[in-house]
């Protein structure tokens, strides 16, 4: 699957259509429309599934990263060892899981889109935005863009229903 980038590009080299491209055969005239629905159909189901593969790996860094903080803090709280040490841990741990959230909220932003409980306008906010709204889970409370709305907006897989 070439990327959407170079996608364009490669078809006007190669003289035929992006459906063409992405069914990998010559298409008749007749049978395009049917093709470029099926295509389209198969693109968004791609996407879906990148963006739930992605919000997946989301937890395959947040959990670990977790469970070394609190093992962290407990070492930093209970075992003996000198002030300066103590101080070190605790600052490494809340560095860990601050760099960590970051990493974080950049996977959940990026991966699908939130949609608006107002307007049902789906969109990608930028990163400061996610990372600043109050959140439950991965539903935020965020100002739609087309309807101007707070809400408590949803995360969605794609574009459209
Ligand atoms: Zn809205």
């Amino acid at each position: 699957m070439p990327d959407s980038g170079i996608m364009l590009e490669l078809c006007e080299l190669l003289k035929i259509n992006v459906n063409e491209l992405l069914s990998g055969e010559k298409i008749m005239a007749d049978f395009y429309d049917r093709r470029a629905e099926e295509n389209l159909l198969a693109m968004k189901r791609e996407i879906e599934e990148k963006n739930r593969q992605m919000l997946r790996s989301e937890y395959l860094v947040v959990i670990p990263a977790v469970l070394a903080g609190i093992v962290l803090v407990f070492v930093a709280a209970f075992a003996p060892m000198p002030a300066w040490l103590r101080g070190a841990l605790i600052v490494f741990a809340a560095a860990t899981i601050d760099t960590v959230a970051f990493i974080a909220v950049g996977i959940e932003q990026k991966a699908g889109y939130y949609a608006c409980q107002s307007c049902g306008h789906r969109y990608v906010p930028t990163y400061w935005r996610t990372n600043l709204a109050p959140h439950a889970g991965r539903t935020r409370y965020m100002k739609c863009p087309v309807c101007g709305k707070r809400t408590w907006q949803k995360k969605v897989l794609t574009k459209e229903d």
